[in-house]
């Protein structure tokens, strides 16, 4: 049986438009993601991944961020056509996002319990609600930061945001993230700010919050040990396009894509360290200029003449998706070479 995607977003075209041109950041992105799943997007810094993640709620400085061709869809309804109302109720109720910098999120000026039945009582009004007494907010405020594992979570309420640790901190935005019970938790680079141990406590909190209420999760992260520990699924993107879509256990053992292979290369193995990580030579191409076909092909040890002149389409290739003119031939062996 086959159930239609929570969110659909297909041949997503977006540009900036700047003093110097216009930057494609994204070119064509598919992606599918179904209720329940568990999706890591992947790939290095400027890629284009968090830029993807908040079109899915035009969370974008439209302009200079201009979409120029495609479709995003939430549970069959066009964002793009949303007006202020509807994409108030999907904000939160729909689609909550947690950032990397909860600081930048946190109002500094408010207290926890102040900014987090603010927005509770906004969620109410943009469900059509009328908004709940404030003592009631900060009720509900009290239960989320229980649920994210806060202890004295009543003292919290009247503590500032500088009060807080990073990891604290965090975990109340991940509070508010989860106040408006939405179905889709955008994580855009969760942890990156936080120290090891710290990281490790969050991204448990997440997966069982994930679990328990079978929320569908969309994780951004350059991290691969990151994705792995939480995702199912993952969407490797590079320079705005998807490299390669499907089950992570399959892409981690067996990648088709040579960029894929080049990240997996790039990881230090702790355990075997005689295995040293190899970087992958050269850098994000500058999308003002992007490279014509393949845009990996300027760094990929196994480009042809063809990947200098035809964009790869995203294709069925050994039970995943990827968007190669070679995936058949990549192997572990053809790892990049630093
Ligand atoms: Fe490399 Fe060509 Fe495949 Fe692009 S299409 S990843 S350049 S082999």
């Amino acid at each position: 049986m086959t159930t239609s995607p929570l969110l659909d977003i297909q041949d997503l075209h977006l540009a900036f438009d700047g003093f110097e041109g216009r930057s494609q950041v994204l070119d064509g992105v598919n992606l599918s993601v179904q209720p329940g799943e568990t999706l890591g997007i992947v790939g290095e810094t400027g890629c284009g991944k968090s830029v993807l993640a908040r079109s899915v709620t035009r969370l974008l400085p439209m302009p200079p961020a201009r979409i120029t061709a495609g479709t995003v869809r939430f549970d069959g309804a066009d964002v793009m056509a949303m007006d202020r109302t509807a994409l108030a109720r999907l904000r939160g109720t729909g689609v909550s996002m947690i950032f990397q910098d909860p600081m930048t999120f946190l109002n500094p000026v408010f207290s926890i319990g102040q900014g987090m039945a603010d927005v509770i009582r906004a969620h109410d009004t943009a469900t059509g609600r009328r908004a709940r007494p404030r003592f009631q907010a900060r009720q509900r405020a009290a239960e989320l930061l229980a649920a994210v594992r806060l202890p004295d979570p009543g003292g919290l309420l009247d503590r500032y945001p500088h009060e807080l640790s990073g990891g604290q901190r965090q975990r109340v935005l991940i509070a508010t993230a989860l106040s408006g019970t939405p179905r889709l938790l955008i994580a855009d680079e969760p942890t990156t700010a936080l120290d090891v141990t710290v990281q490790a406590g969050v991204l448990r909190l997440i997966d069982d919050l994930v679990r328990a209420s079978n929320l569908t999760l969309l994780l951004i992260s350059h991290d691969l040990g990151v994705i792995g520990a939480l995702c199912r699924r993952i969407a490797v993107m590079y320079a705005g396009t998807i490299a390669e879509d499907g089950d992570a256990t399959l892409i981690f053992a067996r990648p088709r894509h040579p960029y894929t292979l080049g990240l997996l290369a790039a990881v230090p193995d702790l355990a075997r360290p005689e295995h040293r990580a190899r970087p992958i030579p050269g850098h994000i191409p500058d999308l003002l200029h992007p490279p014509p076909g393949c845009r990996f092909h300027p760094r990929c040890p196994m480009a042809v003449t063809r990947c200098g002149a035809e964009k790869p389409v995203l294709r069925e290739v050994d039970g995943r998706h990827v968007a190669c003119h070679r995936a058949e031939e990549v192997a572990p062996e053809r790892a990049i070479a630093a």
